[in-house]
């Protein structure tokens, strides 16, 4: 049988920055407290492209990030840093906000040239430390990105699959994230994956609600 998957080098460098179409994805850890049935760390093995993403355990300073962001800035020019993954970037918030802040400031002293900053997140940063770390964020980037994954609490759970602790206030909080979010960042986005039985319009009417704009992501299947 023909192997489809895309080729890597498993014991190649895990990637803490890669280039993907015009921009510098942050990988600053592989923890989340969630265990998303679409999670692309699962079904590409922690693979991305041709990139290895696995930090096992790892974790990048602030420091190594930045310095592998203006590698790849020098490289080629970019239009957007991204906080992605595999795994949820506000696990590490410190680290995050001290990377988008000397970018912030960099930009602003004209040490590098403009691009926006975005963070990709499952919303749940506030119930995970316990306060609003909105404004934190709202200072430091241009966007963000909310994975909600349904409109609905219980197709939610049964999606996200967050660990034990979270599943009570989970989604309440994703709202509420979402609902500040919004409220200080011009370019707050919530999303779903394009999949039979996730309602669309409902999510839509939703993230509206919120303040928020809505987006219908593609669902990649590793099989395709
Ligand atoms: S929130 Fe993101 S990183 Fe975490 S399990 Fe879901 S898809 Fe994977």
């Amino acid at each position: 049988m023909q192997n489809t998957e895309p080729k890597i080098e498993l014991n190649t460098e895990p990637k803490i920055v890669y280039r993907f179409k015009q921009a510098l994805y942050i990988n600053l850890t592989n923890r989340c407290p969630n265990a998303c049935v679409f999670c692309l760390k699962t079904k590409f093995a922690m693979r991305f492209e041709n990139y290895n993403l696995n930090l096992c355990g790892r974790e990048p300073s602030s420091e190594e990030v930045l310095e592998e962001i203006y590698k790849g800035i020098k490289e080629a020019p970019i239009k957007e840093v991204v906080f992605c993954g595999y795994g949820e970037p506000t696990m590490r918030l410190n680290v995050l906000l001290e990377v988008a802040k000397t970018l912030k400031e960099k930009m602003a002293k004209g040490e590098l040239a403009k691009f926006k900053i975005r963070l990709n997140t499952m919303g749940m940063g506030n119930l995970v430390y316990g306060r609003d770390i909105t404004s934190e964020l709202a200072q430091v980037l241009d966007s963000i990105n909310i994975s909600i994954n349904s409109p609905d609490e219980e197709e939610w759970k049964s999606i996200v699959r967050p660990q034990k602790e979270y599943a009570k206030d989970g989604y309440k909080s994703v709202l509420n994230f979402i609902k500040q979010a919004s409220a200080k960042i011009d370019d707050v986005v919530v999303s779903i994956v394009d999949k039979q039985g996730i309602d669309a319009k409902k999510t839509e009417e939703l993230a509206k609600s919120l303040g928020a704009k809505f987006y219908l992501r593609e669902y990649i299947d590793a099989k395709k």
